[in-house]
Parts: structure tokens; C-alpha cells; sequence
């Protein structure tokens, strides 16, 4: 088994879940409030960790009681914590998170340290990706580190899978580095410019894709499950039908499993699968790490 190693952002979610989402000037009554653990690297950290993966995460967390629990958290899982640095004066990672009654969501972050990585943090892997299989990345921490943490990688010839989410332009030279790249279909379009909604429009987007070089598309469609595409096969993986009660971290969830899958050796196909099923018990449940799964649930 290969060893996993997440950059990104770790978050303390505050969330209220109500009837409605509000709109703009508008207050909802009626939520129940819960806090989690989130941020999408922690989150992909986590899932991979919970199915079985040797995982490093390097994160910027505030100097504060939140960080401190959120790196405790990481280590009771077996998440190798040796990367994580405090960031002075700053506050850990926040977001606000509101979910309606049919499970949809809508989220608001500070990022506090998130937004402190520097160019030294990702030199200071050097030693770390000399053991890596697997670099699992996603763009909550600034994007030219991204940018630059891909393009160190890439001459290392280390693997890269790129989760663009929250949605933003990447340059040609980093899509061109990347292994994997896995939009969901907002992120799909924000990098295509082609409106993603089913299966064939997934595959006009995923072609733009691997045009600018990059070797496998895989973007995530929700209920439908993932289109995939790379220069030798591609086909809709067929998501898991299920009751979502919260689909918060589907994605993390998804991104985290499959690298596990990939670290493990299984082929892409499989992995999607191994993927799209982890996910889809976390939609099941409340929460974003909470509701990741642990390996004996997976049942394909
Ligand atoms: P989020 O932002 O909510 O974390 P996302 O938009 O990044 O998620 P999605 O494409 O919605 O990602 O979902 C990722 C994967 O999760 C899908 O490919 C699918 O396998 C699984 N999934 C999501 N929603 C459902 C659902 N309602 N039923 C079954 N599986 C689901």
C-alpha cells in the first residue's frame, strides 16, 4: 500500500440545519446547530484514513483550542500529523454551514490559516514525497502553492490528484501535470466551460480536459455517480442508491476513497467504484468527517 499524502485546508464546521436555506436579508428559524470537524483536506484526509490508507496530511492550523483538537482528532484516526504547523496570531479554519430539508447546502469560510501556507511549507516535503505514492490536493489554501506543490511533483514524478474544488482557473501547466483531476459539475464547467449535467455533456467537459494534458478526468455527478475519461477508456460509474440525508463532504469523501483504492493498487474503474460507494454512505449521514465510512462498511 502506497502512502497518501494530503495538502489542503482543515476547518471547524458550524452547522444549522433547518426547513430552508435563507435567502439574502432573510433569517430562518427553527435549525438545530451542530460542530464538526471539516475543511476539504481534512475531510479527504479523514476518509482515506477511516478506509485504511497510510496518510500524511500537511495543513496550517490557527494558534488556538480548535487546532488543537482538529490535529488530536487526526491522530486517534492514525493520520500522520508530523507536517501540521501552527500558524501564529492567525485562527484556525471556519466555515459556516447551512443545510435544507432535501439535504442541499450552502457554506461561507474564513480561512485563517488556511491562507498562511508558503512556499517554504510545501519545501519542506521534499523528504516526504520521496515516499509518496499519492499527492491528494484541493484548492482551499492558496492556488499558486497548489500550483507550485503540482509543479515540485511533477519533477519528483510523484502522482497528483487534483479535487478542484471550491471552483477556480488553473493554469495549462498545472492541469498538464496532473494524474487525476475530479470536478464535480459546477467545477466541471468553471474549468471547461462546458454546462455539465448528465453523462454527455460530462463527457464534452472531461475532453477539454484531457486536451489541456491532463491523463485522467474523473467528474462527479451526484446521485448519477462518475463519468471517466482518460486517452484509453471511459464510462459512467453508476452511483449507489440511496436515502441522502446530508451530502456534505460527498465529494471529500469520494476524493479520499479513491485514493485510497489507487494507493492499493486497484484500477481506475474499480477505484471509482470503491469510491462513488463510500460516498454515498456518507450522504447518508449527518455531518462531513463523521459520516465517513469505515473500511468493513464498504460492501460492493
Ligand atoms: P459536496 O460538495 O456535497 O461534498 P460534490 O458536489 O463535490 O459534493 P458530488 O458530485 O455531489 O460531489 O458527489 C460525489 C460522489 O458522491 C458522487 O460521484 C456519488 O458517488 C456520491 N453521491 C453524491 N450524492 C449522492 C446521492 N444522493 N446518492 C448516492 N451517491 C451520491
Amino acid at each position: 500500500m502506497g502512502k497518501i499524502l494530503v495538502v489542503g485546508s482543515s476547518n471547524t464546521d458550524m452547522v444549522i440545519k433547518a426547513p430552508e436555506l435563507p435567502r439574502p436579508g432573510e433569517t430562518v428559524l427553527g435549525g438545530e446547530f451542530f460542530s464538526f470537524a471539516g475543511g476539504k483536506g481534512a475531510n479527504q484526509a479523514v476518509a482515506a484514513a477511516k478506509l485504511g490508507g497510510d496518510v500524511i496530511f500537511l495543513a496550517k492550523v490557527g494558534d488556538d483550542e480548535l487546532g488543537k483538537n482538529a490535529i488530536q482528532s487526526f491522530q486517534k484516526l492514525g493520520i500522520d500529523t508530523s507536517l501540521i504547523r501552527s500558524a501564529k496570531g492567525l485562527h484556525s479554519g471556519v466555515a459556516l454551514i447551512l443545510i435544507d430539508g432535501n439535504g442541499e447546502n450552502s457554506i461561507s469560510v474564513a480561512s485563517g490559516a488556511n491562507n498562511s501556507f508558503t512556499l517554504a511549507d510545501i519545501d519542506s516535503i521534499d523528504e516526504v514525497l520521496g515516499q509518496t505514492e499519492f499527492v491528494l490536493v484541493q484548492l482551499e489554501i492558496p492556488i499558486p502553492m497548489v500550483e507550485y506543490l503540482v509543479e515540485k511533483c511533477s519533477e519528483k514524478g510523484v502522482k497528483v490528484i487534483l479535487n478542484p474544488a471550491p471552483a477556480a482557473k488553473l493554469s495549462l501547466s498545472c492541469l498538464a501535470a496532473l494524474n487525476i483531476i475530479t470536478p464535480n459539475e459546477t467545477e466541471a464547467e468553471m474549468l471547461t466551460g462546458v454546462k455539465v449535467s448528465d453523462e454527455k455533456s460530462a463527457e464534452k467537459a472531461a475532453h477539454v480536459l484531457l486536451e489541456s494534458g491532463v491523463e485522467n478526468v474523473i467528474i462527479t455527478l451526484g446521485a448519477k455517480g462518475s463519468f471517466f475519461l482518460n486517452r484509453v477508456e471511459k464510462g459512467l460509474v453508476p452511483a449507489f442508491s440511496v436515502q441522502a440525508l446530508d451530502t456534505t463532504a460527498a465529494g471529500d469523501t469520494f476524493n479520499g476513497a479513491l485514493a485510497v483504492a489507487l494507493a492499493e493498487g486497484q484500477s481506475l474503474k474499480d477505484s471509482i467504484l470503491f469510491a462513488n460507494r463510500a460516498a454515498s454512505i456518507s450522504v447518508t449521514r449527518m455531518g462531513a468527517q463523521d459520516s465517513q465510512p469505515f473500511r468493513h462498511e464498504i460492501i460492493l
